[in-house]
């Protein structure tokens, strides 16, 4: 036995008992030549040792060093000068006898929650800023969402199946990582950018309720905050509508909330149309935790709702750079009216930035004083400004932004202007938690370089039932791309579903096409002919022909709802060993070359084309 409590243990309770700790030094204080203090450090917590007396020689025979792995032993003793922000602060060990277990090289970086150590240098020493509280209680807190996750699964009668990693190419809209196989030469597994087709053979299989928190890869350029591996919690459910998926997942992130952090969600999880999103919001995971809905000036060209379609209230004005945009979209922003000739050009000069890429911005201050100022008061007179206000849900005391351009680009600026506005207003809180159903997702997407059409989801999403026909009996070819929107399939709607929280997407999932003859029509509908269905998915067909039930799942980014819930930006904190920004382990130094004679054994020759 090294230890007989941890460092995070002892008590005022324990007072003249003899104890054994082992841990890590943290720091060594020496108050005088015959007083020495080291804290001593675990998972746990910190004990501080007391060195007096005998002890000192020892030490000064053998001194210590920050992060020496020691065994001390000694008698528990009431502390005079108590440490209140300590759990161990009421007591010291009073050290008789100590060991060095292991001596260590100086560490790069301090181990504390205010580190010295650059992002890189902690990367490269992970194993060491894996030491920092910060970075543990952010690794506790994942496995609490994970045993939080099992546990709801578990009595809701979930089996934990798992699916193999060298697979064939599935594709899901992703590139995949590939690995040669020795044993069949110039033959290659990919690595499962998720287990979808695995899940949907086990409900052939009759494993009507699986999950599993699995690794999926993904070789995507790496945009902000994504890592090649990445870890889901993985769903599937056989003999299900949309509303029972909705229902039991709504009800696996209130019980993650309630028992990692103690939070009872009663209120409905709120739902919405992908529509409605993205003519509301700007994005399709908007972030419900403040009003701010966007006004829809002009008639949609890409996005069909009429809901919000009033272009009575600007035109006619001989305002051009409203008249000749395809879209103008208001915001109102609570409680800016005030703001100053500065302050207003400083958001013009934010949103012109290239990031967000819009021309210019209109604004209107709707005055506690009733009356109402605009930078185009030139077109408008303050009559029609209120009614422009008013639409937009101002009030007074608020300031109402607009903005016009080409749809998805205008579109895209107002969501970042009203998320950039709510962050300035301080209307995201982190300790908030809104979730949102996004519902009714397009089942298409238009491909510009190829010309055709791919899946929004996956292949093996659903249609709506009403919209089944009008895929099965349109032809998919797109004869006049820029017309892509006349075309039938970009109205049809899928069974599909997005879990957000606090404008992030956490889980995402489909009612799933189970007749081979569906399915097929599907394959046809993204250009697959009958060859390559066979090639890539025939396993799948073959098993719709003997008894699929109707099915669907959904899968969380594990990762995300982690560092959400830990009330962080970047997943890479509350993953152990994370990649950087370009997909490289910076303490293994991977990915790196492999030995020549790897390279004959594969039968494979190297040759980069550049
Ligand atoms: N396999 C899907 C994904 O990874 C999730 C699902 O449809 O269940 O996004």
């Amino acid at each position: 036995m090294y230890r007989t409590h941890t460092c995070g243990e002892l008590r005022l309770e324990n007072k003249n008992s003899e104890a054994t700790l082992a841990g890590w030094v943290q720091t060594v204080r020496k108050i005088s030549a015959s007083l020495y203090f080291v804290d001593l450090r675990d998972r746990y917590g910190i004990t501080q040792l007391c060195f007096t007396g005998d002890s000192i020689r020892l030490l000064d025979e053998n001194p210590l060093g920050r992060e020496f792995v020691l065994q001390a032993t000694g008698m528990v003793n009431e502390r005079s000068n108590k440490n209140a922000n300590l759990p161990t602060g009421d007591i010291e060990l009073l050290v008789t006898s100590f060991k060095i277990l292991n001596k260590s090289a100086v560490p790069p970086f301090t181990i504390q929650d205010d580190t010295d150590g650059g992002d890189d240098l902690r990367m490269k020493y992970r194993f060491l800023d894996l030491r920092r509280n910060a970075v543990k209680k952010n690794l506790e807190l994942r496995y609490a969402v994970n045993r939080a996750a099992r546990n709801y699964l578990h009595q809701k009668q979930f089996m934990d199946i798992e699916t193999p990693f060298l697979i064939k190419s599935t594709p899901e809209g992703a590139r995949d990582f590939v690995v040669p196989s020795r044993m069949n030469p110039g033959q290659f597994y990919a690595l499962p950018q998720s287990p979808q087709t695995f899940k949907q053979l086990l409900m052939v299989s009759g494993y009507d309720r699986y999950y599993q928190i699995v690794k999926c890869f993904r070789d995507e350029d790496l945009r902000a905050d994504r890592q090649p591996e990445f870890t889901q919690i993985d769903c599937e459910m056989a003999f299900v509508e949309q509303e029972d998926i909705l229902n039991m997942f709504e009800g696996m992130v209130k019980h993650i909330f309630k028992e990692v952090k103690g939070i009872d969600y009663t209120e409905k999880v709120e739902r919405m149309t992908w529509e409605d999103a993205m003519w509301q919001f700007g994005n399709d995971k908007p972030d419900i935790r403040f009003g701010m809905k966007l006004l829809n000036l002009k008639k949609p060209a890409t996005v069909y709702s009429d809901k919000q379609d009033q272009p009575a209230l600007i035109s006619g004005a001989d305002f051009k750079v409203f008249d000749e945009a395809e879209t103008v979209l208001a915001v109102a922003i609570p409680g800016c009216s005030e703001y100053t000739r500065k302050q207003t050009d400083e958001l013009t000069e934010w949103v012109k930035r290239p990031q967000i890429g819009m021309k210019g911005l209109v604004f209107i201050k709707c005055n506690t004083d009733g009356t109402y100022k605009s930078s185009v008061d030139k077109f408008y007179s303050e009559e029609r400004l209120k009614a422009i206000a008013d639409a937009a849900g101002a009030a007074p005391g608020d300031l109402v932004l607009l903005l016009a351009g080409a749809e998805e680009r205008t579109r895209k600026a107002a969501s970042e202007l009203r998320l950039e506005m709510a962050e300035r207003l301080g209307l995201r809180k982190k300790e908030e938690f809104k979730l949102l159903w996004v519902l009714d997702f397009p089942l298409f997407e238009y491909d510009e370089e190829g010309n055709r059409w791919v899946a929004r989801h996956h292949p093996f999403t659903s249609p709506k039932p009403s919209q089944i026909e009008t895929m099965i009996n349109n032809n998919p070819v797109i004869e006049n791309a820029a017309e892509y929107l006349k075309h039938p399939y970009a109205t049809i709607k899928a069974n599909a579903y997005d879990m957000v929280l606090n404008g992030n997407e956490i889980g995402g999932g489909s009612i799933r096409i189970f007749q081979r003859e569906l399915q097929e029509k599907m394959f046809a509908a993204l250009g697959m002919d009958k060859e390559e269905q066979l090639h890539k998915f025939g396993f799948l067909l073959g098993a719709f022909e003997y008894g699929a039930p109707p099915h669907g799942g959904i899968a969380f980014g594990f990762d995300r709802l982690c560092a959400i819930l830990g009330g962080s930006e970047s997943i890479r904190d509350f993953i152990a060993f994370p990649k950087n920004n370009a997909g490289r382990d910076v303490m293994l130094d991977a990915p790196a070359t492999i030995d020549d004679k790897q390279f004959e054994e594969l039968q494979i020759k190297l040759d980069l084309k550049n």
